[in-house]
């Protein structure tokens, strides 16, 4: 099926006709949707139809906004089987996968319209006699949203529902690897009765359309999730013309095991968060960081478990890993298994590309874990963003915690322990922005933010309060009376 690009509330090819095919993980023979290529021209006309209609769509009471909104979100309810089966298809995800995937969406698109319509500025007393001062909170204009193909679906609503709650219009551009879930994201929208130009959508490359996005000056505000590369580079180009940016970018989240731990939770969250859609979460737990006490019997427990997982087309119910999310990231993970090796890692799980019973059709590759993994190993310090946990030694909690910290990255973090006050030793010390006791690296809710530190992120995080926060500018107002 050919789509098309949504621009100014029609749909539209490339301005040159040229398109790209996306095709399903599970099963590289299966083209899921051939679609627009689009060029920077075409990224200019959307951003124009966004352009133009912000005054308007501002305008309109945040009430009336909200109903609309609301009506895409009670769709999101009654289709989520619609959203699944496209996660499937395209991102290869579990059943379970992505049905939580489409109720967290939910639950955030309720979080963020509820944060709209309460959406206050403040009153102050003036320092003169007769004078009135408070401050509103005001949409800042067209907003760029670029997501990533790990939540296809979540991702896009935790930027879009901040965005147009509180009067910004859009230009979303979806993954490559995922644009039928970005689309019917934008279906939803269209359904609820979204006026034309609010939220438009382009298909095509970071490069072409991605780049105009972030260089055409009617954009206001760039909210990204990706990697980190790319992150520094949107950064890099705003910075002549003040751009306001979000970036939620790359992780490599460590889970610290101490020896009072109860071994069979920690086994549990770490494999959980190391595994669940295949290791692609940017929230996934990379580095099971454990004392050395209990390490033979940790490793024991996690081999056990790990070796249970059946992997296989997320279709199907008795699946509990699907594919990695196409061919780029099959070669990029086979390829960091292999550097591992070679830095002298010990590989006692997994590390093949699965070709038995017809995976061989698809990107599949088996649950993997190293051990003796040293913290200057390229394995222990690069994002991998596959099914691959590194299991390392520590002496003692100080050397744990200063191992978690050694990394450029400070997404999330979790220690298992029953000790109280080294729980919150960590958590004063660990260099994150989202962590845990005695729970996965991956857990996290809407009402609170979500933004990684260090190389991890940047800007005003998002979801939580801070979700509005991004996409509205304050206005302060003095008005003497007397
Ligand atoms: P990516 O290559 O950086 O791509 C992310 C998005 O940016 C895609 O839509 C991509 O378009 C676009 N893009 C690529 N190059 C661009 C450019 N030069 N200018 C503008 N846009 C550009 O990342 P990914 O591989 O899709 O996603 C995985 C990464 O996302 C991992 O690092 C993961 O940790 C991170 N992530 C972070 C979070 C978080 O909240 N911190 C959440 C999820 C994922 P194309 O698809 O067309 O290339
Ligand atoms: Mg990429």
């Amino acid at each position: 099926m050919q789509y098309q690009n949504y621009i100014n509330g029609e749909f539209v090819g490339s301005s040159d006709g040229q398109t790209f095919e996306q095709r399903d993980p599970a099963n590289l023979q299966n083209v899921t949707g051939e679609w627009p290529k689009s060029t920077r021209e075409d990224a200019r006309n959307a951003i124009e139809a966004a352009h133009k209609a912000f005054p308007s769509w501002a305008d309109l009471g945040v009430y009336q906004r909200a109903e609309i909104m609301s009506k895409a979100v009670a769709a999101m309810k009654s289709r989520t089987e619609e959203i699944v089966a496209a996660l499937n298809e395209e991102n290869g995800k579990t059943l379970e996968e992505a049905r939580t995937e489409v109720s967290s969406a939910i639950r955030e698109s309720e979080f963020q319209i509820s944060q709209g319509l309460s959406m206050c500025g403040e009153t102050a007393p003036s320092a003169q006699k007769g004078v009135f001062a408070y401050s509103v909170r005001r949409p800042v204009g067209v907003s760029a949203i670029i997501s990533p193909w790990n939540f296809p679906f979540n991702v896009p609503g935790r930027k879009c529902t901040p965005a147009l709650i509180s009067g910004n219009t859009i230009v979303f551009k979806p993954a490559s690897l995922t644009p039928k879930v970005g689309r019917l994201f934008l279906d939803l929208y269209i359904e609820a009765g979204l006026p034309p130009g609010v939220l438009n959508f382009v298909t095509g490359g970071g490069s072409t359309v991605g780049e105009e996005m972030i260089t055409n000056p009617l954009v206001e505000t760039i909210s990204f999730t990706g990697s980190t590369d790319v992150g520094k580079g949107i950064q890099q180009s705003v910075a002549q013309n003040l751009k306001r940016t979000q970036l939620e970018l790359g992780g490599k989240n460590p889970a610290i095991v101490l020896e009072d731990a109860d071994l069979g939770k920690s086994v549990e969250a770490v494999a959980t968060a190391a595994f669940a859609c295949a290791g692609q979460w940017c929230t996934s737990t990379s580095r099971a960081i454990v004392v050395r006490s209990v390490a033979d019997a940790f490793t024991e427990k996690l081999l056990e478990r790990v070796g249970s997982m059946r992997v296989g087309d997320g279709r199907s119910a008795d699946v509990d890993m699907g594919p990695v999310c196409g061919t780029d990231q099959l070669e990029t993970i086979l390829n960091y298994i292999d550097i591992g090796k070679k830095e002298g890692a010990n590989l006692i799980q997994g590390g093949l590309r699965m070709m038995e019973n017809g995976l061989n059709q698809g990107c599949f590759i088996e649950p993997t874990v190293f051990t003796d993994v040293q913290s200057e190993m390229r394995i222990a310090q690069e994002e991998i963003f596959g099914p691959v946990l590194s299991v390392m030694i520590a002496e003692d909690f100080e050397e744990a915690l200063e191992l978690a910290n050694n990394i450029e990255f400070g997404l999330t973090s979790s220690i298992f322990t029953q000790d109280i006050s080294r729980a919150f030793q960590f958590l004063d010390k660990t260099e994150v922005g989202l962590t845990h006791v005695n729970m996965m690296t991956a857990y996290r809710e809407p009402q609170l933010s979500f933004g990684g530190v260090k190389s991890s992120g940047h800007g005003i995080p998002e979801s939580g309060r801070t979700g509005i926060e991004f996409f509205t500018e304050h206005k302060v107002a003095f008005i003497n009376y007397m």
